[in-house]
């Protein structure tokens, strides 16, 4: 069992909690505040209970360096303006300054603390450094749901010092989406695929193919599924490792009555930084030249189809190159339509950093029904696959 937030009697505790504050910056501001606003409700929820809080997270990869460039100064700002409230920083996450400043906390104050990866100790998961952590706190909670599929100093090694231990409201979310929903699913549920990885949304359609009514594929791994049906695809991405799995997926699909639908169309492009999408043009016309970039509009109406009578949508992976313009468009369409249908009911779940981004930028997070806020491990979990972070927490 692993208890949530709520279990705790936190009036007057010093909560340490990892967040997950990994968060794009540019020129010294936080672009994108998604990641933020996850961890917002815990850590109000506890300070509105008469809790201090210490927070701590990651931010990129400094490589066990101080490098001021993966500082987490402006997500503390941008705390700070979403609460309206100071915050106390500390540019070391396990100095003795910093431990006494967690101890000299009042009920309802908050203290962040620097980039653990400024320290090795956090991805070694050090058990030295995960024990100066835990002198930050008297109850743990983990809300980072974007890390809870490594095994490091501050979610996995801190645990094993604190009897009260829990997960936040953002991974309680998580796992009621990305395991209890999809566990026992509304039918008929409709599983859509895109982006460029596919041997890891492979392993996804395995697991959930028992209780999967639609496949709808797109994006760059459309191509190994379309060159696996017998089509020759141009230029565009194709993994020729994962060739025979495709076909073994087609052949399963089309045994147990699964559709599966590929694209028929796309938009292309002489390379990845081509803006000006050619087409659209059939999947077996595009020249050896140019790549598909982005599913057409044939497709997108195939798409709107099959997801007409779904009950449950799960998405993972963009259906285009949705960062570059003019690529954009197959993605965007397909959101809009999946935002119209959780307003019909239908339970929309978006699974996959990349996807997440995509939907963000066409401005409808808060149209899905959940919108995860990690990637790797929201594949895990999806997959079913233990999360160490997790584990750690069972009592
Ligand atoms: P993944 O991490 O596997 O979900 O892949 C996401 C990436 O796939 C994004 O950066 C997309 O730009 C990329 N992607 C989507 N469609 C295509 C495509 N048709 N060809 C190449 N890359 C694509």
């Amino acid at each position: 069992m692993i208890r949530t937030v709520k279990a705790f009697d936190l009036k007057g505790q010093r909560i340490l909690m990892r967040v997950d504050f990994n968060v794009p910056i540019e020129n010294g501001r936080v672009t994108d505040e998604f990641r933020i606003l996850g961890a917002l409700p815990t850590i109000r929820y506890c300070l509105d209970v008469g809790a201090a809080v210490v927070l701590m997270s990651h931010l990129g990869r400094p490589g066990g360096e101080v490098k001021m460039e993966y500082s987490l100064i402006p997500a503390g700002e941008t705390l700070a303006g979403m609460l309206e409230m100071p915050i106390k920083f500390s540019n070391d996450c396990i100095s003795q300054d910093a431990i006494d400043t967690s101890l000299g906390l009042k009920p309802g104050e908050i203290h962040l603390l620097e980039n653990l990866r400024f320290h090795h100790g956090e991805v070694d998961n050090n058990s030295e450094f995960s024990a100066s952590l835990a002198r930050h706190g008297r109850v743990f909670i983990n809300d980072a749901f974007g890390t809870t599929h490594r095994a490091h100093a501050s979610n996995v090694g801190v645990v094993e010092h604190f009897r009260n231990r829990g997960i936040g409201f953002l991974i309680e979310k998580e796992i009621q989406y990305l395991k209890g929903v999809i566990k026992n699913p509304k039918r008929p549920m409709v599983l859509i695929l895109g982006g460029a990885k596919i041997g890891s949304k492979l392993k996804l359609v395995e697991k959930l193919m028992d209780q999967t009514d639609s496949i709808l594929i797109g994006g760059g791994m459309a191509f190994t599924f379309l060159n696996a049906s017998g089509l020759s695809v141009g230029g565009s991405l194709l993994d020729q490792t994962m060739l025979n799995k495709a076909k073994s997926i087609l052949n399963r699909a089309r045994s147990r009555g699964i559709e599966l639908i590929l694209p028929v169309d796309v938009y292309s492009g002489k390379s990845t930084v081509d803006t000006v999408p050619k087409g659209p043009m059939a999947v077996n016309e595009i020249p050896d030249n140019m790549l598909g970039l982005d599913i057409g509009p044939k497709t997108l109406e195939r798409f709107a189809d099959a997801l007409d009578h779904a009950k449950t949508i799960v998405w993972n992976g963009p259906v285009g190159m949705f960062e570059v313009p003019g690529y954009e468009r197959g993605s965007k369409q397909l959101a809009l339509i999946l935002a119209r249908m959780k307003d019909e009911g239908k339970t929309v779940i978006v699974g996959g950093g990349d996807t997440a981004a995509a939907i963000k930028t066409f401005g409808l997070t808060e149209s899905m029904s959940h919108v995860s806020t990690g990637g790797g491990a929201s594949l895990e979990l999806l997959i079913g696959n233990p999360l160490p972070a997790l584990q750690s927490l069972e009592v």
